[in-house]
């Protein structure tokens, strides 16, 4: 897989990316395509297809690393807040099968508010309780 992944060849620095942050587990790039400006991406070096696959050690350090960039991309952008957006398989809008965790800007002024929302569904009587009961860790 790692041949002909897109991420596995910007990591190798087979294809071009503006990075903004590097270390010995991630490398951070802004998106192609972004949903705002300054929309950037936290890579895994290692392929991994998705969350599913990701190390539990990665994923914590994942999490610490966009709280640490979250703070300094506000600082630097004057955005007003982030979304941090993270898809696994098709069905929920994967298109790089390479671990990524989305880092998105959000500005007051000239934003796309309809960026990230969708259509809530309701349960029925006691089915809210059901699913906790069946879900529950
Ligand atoms: P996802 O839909 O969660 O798999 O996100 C994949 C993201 O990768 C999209 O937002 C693309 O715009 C972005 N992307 C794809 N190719 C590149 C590239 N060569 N450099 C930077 N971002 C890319
Ligand atoms: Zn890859």
């Amino acid at each position: 897989m790692g041949e002909s992944c897109i991420f596995c060849k910007i990591i190798r620095g087979e294809i071009p990316s503006a990075t903004i942050y590097e270390d010995g587990d991630f490398k951070v790039i802004l998106d192609i395509n972004p949903a705002a400006r300054g929309h950037a991406l936290i890579l895994t070096k290692e392929h991994y297809a998705n969350l599913y696959e990701l190390p539990e050690e990665l994923a914590g350090k994942a999490m610490v690393l966009a709280a640490k960039l979250t703070a300094h991309m506000t600082e630097k952008l004057h955005c007003d807040g982030f979304n941090l957006v993270q898809n696994n398989g098709e069905i929920a809008g994967q298109t790089v099968f390479h671990f990524h965790l989305h880092l998105i800007p959000r500005y007051k002024d000239g934003d796309n508010r309809d960026l990230l929302t969708w259509n809530q569904i309701t349960y029925e009587d006691g089915q809210v309780a059901a699913l906790a009961e069946m879900l529950r860790l």
